[in-house]
């Protein structure tokens, strides 16, 4: 049985109604991108293109992917506006909000 694909986007609206994903830019390649979750509810961040938001995680095209894969020490948290993403475990990034 095949595995829907995920809508972030639907996921976000659905969660926050009236509101639109806050954009930010990828720190390694200042790529815009916009924070939803995963399907496990983990904070993930999402490509947004000239169309607009999509369901692509900018993990999957990010440049500088391999750079997120070292693992950092976990950093004081100061706020949702500079979240740390730990994706399944193996992928962090910072992003400026
Ligand atoms: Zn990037």
């Amino acid at each position: 049985m095949p595995v829907e694909p995920w809508d972030a986007k639907a996921a976000f609206k659905a969660q926050h109604p009236g509101h639109k994903p806050p954009l930010a830019r990828c720190r390694s390649c200042d790529a815009r991108i916009w924070w939803g979750e995963t399907r496990t509810g983990a904070r993930c961040p999402y490509d947004v293109t000239d169309e607009g938001y999509t369901n692509t995680s900018h993990f999957a095209t990010c440049p500088h992917a391999q750079q997120h894969t070292k693992r950092a020490p976990v950093p004081t948290r100061r706020g949702a506006a500079d979240p740390d993403v730990d994706d399944d475990g193996r992928v962090r990034i910072r992003v400026r909000g």
